[in-house]
């Protein structure tokens, strides 16, 4: 391939991984290029969780205080078998600046990135396919759709499920689909729903989520053995008539917005081949229970930042394999927890009395909350990360 930019590093994938890793990589002065195939911003709206520690490592972005600005804080999570409550976990006793679980679109998440990241003087290069990527022992480079060609010291794939970086590198994507598909809808409900907790709904037939979203909205997220692909009001009331609460009837008023996906539960075998790298969605994917996927691609995109920069200057990759060490048993504990979650949710109709009555009594014993809430929000992963991200300096000057 004949190279025409020289550049430190090229992110493939503008989603929040690719964003993030640009994003932290710009403010530490690494020459970076970010390259989508889609037209801007055209990315469908998956996640809607933003997790304390994730607010807290986006602090040295300088997004944190326009995220929490967007969005509204859940404080509370709770499983819920109809109108019985398993376990609640309070989030407003965590030792952290952001004692709650953020809400906020997929879509504005990105869109508060993609500006921060034009601040730093990046901007994406949207309608840019990359078509092949190869690399040399002291390069990388990607041949875009239209015959162009960038080269750089390293090449990141921050390119979701389907990575062409992963598949570049040789590197396998061990796992299996999920049988049942996963609907999506925001909607306005009528009825007692709560506008600062997210419930996890489980039933035999499958779980429902019903949590808030900024403008009155609420998202539902919920399994189903065959969803149709966009799923109507009836479709979505259904749902919550057969999973969601008993005693007092919510209706579903307004469809704002709906779809229907097939997920899969997936690990790379390596995060790295020699000036490759992963991150992200092409490095772990996993079932939305819990809200962790976004989550793991942002700390992935943050924490390869500060190993890049520390690889680029010292000009050896000890630091890289540090980040997959770091970062694949997070990823490895999310799909195990996912799973874990799909299975205790979905336990057959004889079985539940049982599961119910253990859920019930482990959630009466405080320790057990507490370590739940510490694991949703991520902070269980702030020493492996380091003193960087423990005491984050305020970019946004957001302190609380
Ligand atoms: C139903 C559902 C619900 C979810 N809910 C949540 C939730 O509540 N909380 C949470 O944390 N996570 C959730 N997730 C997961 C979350 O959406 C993903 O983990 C997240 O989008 C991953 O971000 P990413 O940047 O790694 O990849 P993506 O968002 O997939 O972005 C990859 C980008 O790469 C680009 N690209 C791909 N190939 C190429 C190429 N060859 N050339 C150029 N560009 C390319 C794509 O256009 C895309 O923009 C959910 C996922 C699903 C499916």
């Amino acid at each position: 391939m004949q190279a025409t930019t020289d550049l430190d590093v090229i992110i493939v994938g503008a989603g929040p991984t690719g964003l993030s890793l640009a994003a932290s990589l710009a403010q530490r002065n690494v020459r970076v290029a970010v390259l989508d195939k889609q037209a801007a911003g055209a990315n469908s709206s998956r996640a809607a969780v933003v997790h304390a520690h994730t607010l807290e490592a986006l602090e040295e972005v300088g997004v944190t205080g326009a995220m929490v600005r967007t969005g509204v804080p859940a404080t509370r999570f709770s499983i819920r078998d109809r109108d019985r409550v398993l376990v609640n976990i309070p989030f407003e006793d965590l030792p952290t600046r952001y004692a709650y679980t953020l809400m906020i679109s997929q879509a504005q998440t990105e869109s508060i990135l993609r500006e921060r990241l034009a601040t730093l003087g990046v901007d994406v290069r949207w309608n840019s396919a990359v078509a092949q990527v190869t690399q040399s022992e002291e390069s990388a480079a990607v041949k875009l759709a239209d015959g162009t060609t960038l080269q750089a010291r390293y090449v990141v794939g921050a390119d979701g499920m389907h990575s062409l970086v992963r598949e570049s590198a040789g590197i396998h994507f061990d796992g299996a689909r999920y049988e049942e598909s996963f609907v999506l809808a925001d909607v306005r409900l009528e009825g007692d729903v709560p506008d600062d907790e997210v419930i996890l709904y489980f039933s035999p037939a499958g779980m429902v989520v019903v949590a808030p979203l900024p403008g009155g909205v609420h998202r539902i997220v919920a399994t189903m053995d065959t969803a149709p692909e966009h799923p109507g009001i009836p479709d979505v009331q259904a749902l919550i008539d057969a999973r969601g609460p008993q005693r007092s009837r919510v209706t579903v008023r307004e469809l704002v917005w709906s779809s229907r996906f097939r997920v899969h539960h997936r690990l790379a075998a390596a995060y790295r081949d020699r000036r490759l790298l992963l991150a992200g969605d092409a490095a772990h994917v996993h079932s939305p229970a819990g809200g962790q996927g976004m989550n793991t691609g942002i700390l992935d995109g943050l924490r390869l930042a500060a190993h890049l920069s520390t690889a680029l200057h010292t000009g050896d990759g000890t630091s890289l394999a540090a980040y997959e060490a770091e970062r694949r048993p997070v990823a490895d504990g999310v799909i195990s927890i996912a799973n874990r979650l799909t299975r205790l949710a979905t336990v057959p109709r004889l079985a539940r009395p049982l599961r119910n009555l253990l859920l019930r009594t482990l959630g009466s014993i405080p320790a057990f909350r507490r370590r739940l809430a510490w694991r949703l929000s991520g902070l269980v992963n702030r020493q492996r990360e380091g003193s960087d991200m423990r005491a984050p300096v305020a970019a946004d000057g957001v302190t609380g």
